[in-house]
């Protein structure tokens, strides 16, 4: 199991610091699964949504969300979710799945479920998983933690392009106005508010590419494998 831990690299921060784009491709480059656990949650979401659950009622979130069964394929590079069975990933990215994902996200009854699938999911090793308490909450004791982060008006800026990007409905205001909410309940909640790991290695992607962020990180992650061999090496021959 601890040795699993030096093969679980977390990627944590807020909406819109290229968490998602730097960590399918440091997955890519690592050859290891990528695992989107804000997904998971905008899933949650989405079946409260589509089963009328108010979204504030965690009694009742619980009792109909407990027995949903979340999973990942990758196809034609595009990492998919399903929903009990059925393709979501397009529906999960909606404004209204975006909103209800943070609100859902207070609760400490989802937020227990959801890191067990998370924990199940990653304790092999062999991970990139990214989120906003990975390295706090759901593997602490893994090696490889970082924190990114941005200036609001950036992240808003980068969210704005994803979406363009996919031709789905996009206004700078509106989504700036969405991203300061979800950072706000996000930071603000009792139960694993945002927060970088203490031992977390912070970036700020506001001045950098995709391509710089995974740099530092990859890079990162080669020294310390290589310091690791060489403690290993000492301490084998005395
Ligand atoms: O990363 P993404 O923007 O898709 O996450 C959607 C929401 O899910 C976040 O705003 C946050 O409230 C919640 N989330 C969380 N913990 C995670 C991942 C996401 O609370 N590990």
């Amino acid at each position: 199991m601890r040795k699993n831990m030096n093969h679980i690299v977390t990627i944590d921060g807020p909406a819109g610091a290229g968490k998602s784009s730097v960590a399918k491709d440091i997955a890519r480059q690592l050859k290891y699964q990528y695992i989107d656990t804000g997904a998971m949650y905008r899933a949650m979401a989405l079946q409260a949504m589509r089963k009328k659950i108010p979204i504030q009622n965690e009694k009742k979130l619980l009792t109909h969300l407990k027995s949903t069964k979340i999973s990942f394929k990758n196809k034609k590079n595009i990492n998919c979710i399903f929903v009990n069975g059925k393709e979501e990933t397009q529906a999960i990215r909606s404004p209204e799945a975006t909103h209800g994902s943070s609100a859902i996200a207070v609760h400490k009854g989802i937020r227990k479920m959801l890191v067990k699938k998370q924990q199940d999911m990653g304790r092999a090793g062999g991970v990139v998983m990214e989120g906003r308490d990975i390295g706090t909450v759901v593997f602490p004791q893994a090696r490889f933690k970082f924190y990114l982060d941005a200036s609001p008006l950036e992240r808003a800026r980068r969210r704005y392009k994803e979406l363009k990007a996919k031709n789905m409905p996009a206004n700078l205001n509106k989504i700036a106005a969405s991203i300061k909410e979800r950072d706000q309940r996000d930071s603000a909640r009792q139960t694993s508010p945002l927060r970088p790991a203490a031992d977390a290695v912070i970036i700020d992607t506001t001045p950098l590419s995709q391509k710089q962020v995974c740099q530092a990180i990859l890079c990162h992650i080669d020294n310390v494998k290589k310091l690791m061999k060489k403690h290993e090496t000492t301490d084998r021959h005395g």
